[in-house]
């Protein structure tokens, strides 16, 4: 943000970020608070604590582990460097999506495409009828995984354990390009 926090500083944002995320940071509106507070989030009070600063590396740590198949996987497929970050954060769910953004106060939380449910990383990726169009026309709809999932990282390794290497080519190559 600018010094003022007012506004964004365009120029670093586009020199941190690819063209895609620089435009989507960009669109986001700054919340209008003019004082910054610092705040530990991994404990409730706020406060940093040496006890809760263990736990959440403990817990970061076992949260690497757990997302190594998915990026082994993803970071190994021939292609763009830009598609192998886009799986991590779809295995983070690091996207600004609806339900995100209705929690910061910035929208009303509802899929951008379909407007029938709450945008959050399963439906946006999976579950939105418009992506199950998409799903369908390239024929990857009879390879992935029926159920219920808790989690992007959850389907993304039932994902993997039912596609070969081409058919996770065109699985993230599609979410992507969503
Ligand atoms: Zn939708």
């Amino acid at each position: 943000m600018s010094n003022g926090g007012e506004e964004w500083d365009t120029r670093k944002v586009r020199q941190v970020f690819n063209d895609t995320d620089a435009k989507t940071i960009l669109e986001c509106p700054i919340n209008p608070i003019s004082e910054d507070l610092q705040v530990w989030g991994p404990h409730s009070s706020g406060v940093y604590s040496v006890k809760s600063g263990y736990r959440w590396i403990s817990s970061t740590n076992s949260a690497q582990e757990d997302q190594s198949i998915i990026w082994r996987t993803f970071a190994s497929l021939p292609t763009l460097p830009t598609i192998h970050l886009f799986a991590w954060r779809l295995g983070y769910e690091a996207f600004p999506l609806g339900r995100k953004l209705a929690a910061a106060g910035f929208a009303n939380g509802q899929c951008c495409m379909c407007q029938e449910a709450i945008e959050t990383g399963l439906h946006a990726f999976r579950e939105c009828p418009m992506v199950k169009e998409a799903f369908g026309l390239c024929d990857l709809s009879r390879f992935l995984p029926d159920g219920d999932f808790n989690s992007c990282k959850e389907w993304l390794e039932s994902v993997i354990s039912r596609m070969d290497q081409k058919q996770l080519m065109l699985f993230i190559t599609l979410l992507w390009n969503l």
